[in-house]
């Protein structure tokens, strides 16, 4: 199943196609407007992750400051909308054979809230309590093996840096990012898309045929 396309290499024919589909959710899957700057300095995070800054403080500390984290998640839940085509997106990957796997570092209970708010569905969803977080390359690693699906047939959509990093350390080269105020300028290795329909179009000008 899968979109499919054929590549003349010299004599040897290369029949490829696309599995899997790997989305962030905050910024990407739906809209919010996250302070990272302001979060990371009430957090006294410098640089860095926020996530691998907080699992190296000791408690009490730690569980204050995820505790703080926990409310800003909240409030930004609350007031997140579903980016347009997102639904459209997702229908055309369901009807075209293509697996959708949700990877966010946001937490299972924000997540849960918001796919079934926006009644969602995702074959598979990894959240920040499965211990693997971007920028490593790891959760991507893991959906990947779940689905057997290799690199060369996975695409990532993200729209941050971290989306764009952990692809690539999972050895994904399709990586697509949505045009926000977040985005990083400069974006390496990456395809910046201004919307969904974007990114079906340029799949479908790679894959078919
Ligand atoms: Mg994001």
């Amino acid at each position: 199943m899968g979109l499919n396309f054929s590549m003349a290499a010299g004599n040897i024919r290369l029949k490829m196609s696309l599995k899997l589909v790997i989305f962030d959710l905050d910024g990407t899957v739906v809209e919010n407007s996250y302070d990272w700057p302001v979060i990371r300095q009430q957090l006294g995070v410098q640089g860095g992750s926020i996530l691998a800054y907080l699992d190296r403080l000791p408690e009490p500390e730690r569980s204050e400051k995820y505790a703080l984290l926990r409310k800003f998640e909240r409030e930004q839940t609350e007031s997140s909308v579903l980016k347009q085509g997102v639904r459209e997106f997702l229908e055309w990957l369901y009807w075209s054979g293509i697996k959708k796997a949700l990877v966010t570092n946001n937490s299972q209970g924000n997540t849960d809230h918001l796919l079934r708010r926006f009644q969602l569905e995702f074959d598979l969803v990894l959240t920040r309590e499965s211990g693997l977080h971007k920028p490593a390359g790891a959760p991507f690693l893991r959906v990947m093996e779940h689905f057997g699906a290799r690199a060369g047939e996975t695409a990532v959509v993200g729209d941050t840096n971290y989306d764009l990093l952990a692809a690539k350390e999972a050895g994904i080269e399709l990586v697509f990012i949505l045009k926000s105020s977040m985005t990083p300028d400069r974006l390496e290795g990456a395809e910046l898309v201004q919307t969904f329909a974007d990114i079906k179009t340029r799949l479908t000008a790679r894959f078919s045929g």
